[in-house]
């Protein structure tokens, strides 16, 4: 039985670590894929305290260095559901079922998809949603870059230092990224907006994606691109299906500001979680609070039977 585990090995995961092992908690965290989450695959980063300037594979680096510093214990395993017995939770991974008297879900989120024709079928091909994993086969190639938020712009300036140019497309007439990335974006001299526009169609053939075709919202106009690549950054959806608290219409896990999701023992943390900022400064600052409450919690329960009948 493990005091808490945590799902995700992003900063949230990796930051809600060191405060439960801190804590006295026997710990461990489940991870999918590798350590790092979204961030690792992140250009650079200027908005966490302590690094003006930093990549997201070097904070990463840190971050787990930080981890083993302390002997956290990371399993890689897929869950795929958490059960709820009396104090006891039960997490279901793909290989195993690991028992735990507290949960805490900082699984952060997914790059969105768009629906349009042929970017499944050329995904991988020339469609992409990561600038500093694809970005670099398309050194002086001219490519596209969708979305208007803060991923989107960030990741066009990025891309617009290794492409030749950048068609950047977007639905409405101005971005909702922050002020200093929308005044950062108008001084790349590569980059041609196309507002309120949509892409419509993939245009490839067996070696790969040749171009873009793009439609104007207002006249319906299909206008010809001739790009190699094609970068997607339309929001995110969160990694949450396979617990069942309460979530908002989008997924995004509901808590109050203890972390507590809507299931006792169960807290959420980043990414994942229904908040108005998703920066890794937030998901650590979430991540502090769900393993200081994580410890409170466990102490308030004991001397309960973890099947929910009290101890005499
Ligand atoms: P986001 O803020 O949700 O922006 C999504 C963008 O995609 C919006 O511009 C939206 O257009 C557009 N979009 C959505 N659906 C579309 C559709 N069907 N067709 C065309 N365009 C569509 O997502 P994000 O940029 O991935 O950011 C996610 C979170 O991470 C945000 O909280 C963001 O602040 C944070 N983040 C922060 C940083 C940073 O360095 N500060 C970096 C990356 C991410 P509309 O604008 O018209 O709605």
């Amino acid at each position: 039985m493990y005091d808490c585990v945590i799902i995700g090995a992003g900063p949230g995961g990796i930051c809600a670590a060191i405060y439960a092992i801190r804590a006295g908690l026997k710990t461990i965290i489940l991870e999918k894929r590798g350590v790092g989450g979204q961030i690792a695959v992140s250009d650079i980063i200027e908005n966490y305290p302590g690094f003006p300037s930093v990549s997201g594979s070097e904070l990463m680096h840190n971050f787990e260095e930080h981890a083993k510093s302390i002997a956290a214990e990371i399993q890689f395993a897929e869950v795929k559901s958490i059960e709820v017995l009396g104090d006891k939770r039960i997490i279901h991974t793909s290989t195993d079922r690991i028992d735990a008297k507290t949960v805490l879900v900082c699984t952060g989120a997914e790059a969105k998809k768009l629906g349009f024709q042929g970017e499944t079928e050329f995904f991988g091909r020339g469609v992409s949603t990561c600038g500093t994993c694809d970005g670099p086969f398309y050194k002086n190639k001219p490519i596209a870059v969708i979305g208007g938020g803060d991923t989107a712009v960030k990741e066009s300036i990025y891309l617009s230092k290794i492409a030749s140019k950048v068609y950047h497309i977007h639905r409405r007439d101005r971005f909702r990224a922050e002020k200093v990335l929308r005044d950062r974006i108008k001084k790349r001299d590569n980059i041609e907006f196309m507002w309120l526009h949509t892409a419509h169609k993939v245009v490839g053939d067996d070696m790969g994606v040749t171009g873009l075709q793009v439609k104007a919202y207002e006249t319906n106009e299909i206008k010809d691109l001739l790009v190699d690549g094609i970068f997607i950054f339309v929001g995110i959806t969160p990694n949450t299906s396979f617990v069942d608290c309460e979530k908002d219409d989008q997924g995004f896990i509901i808590t109050n500001q203890k972390m507590e999701t809507s299931i006792p023992g169960i807290y959420a943390a980043g990414d994942c979680r229904s908040t108005p900022l998703r920066q890794v400064v937030t998901a650590v600052g979430d991540a502090a609070i769900a393993g200081f409450m994580a410890e409170e919690y466990i102490s308030s329960i004991e001397g309960r039977s973890y099947d929910g009948t009290t101890k005499v």
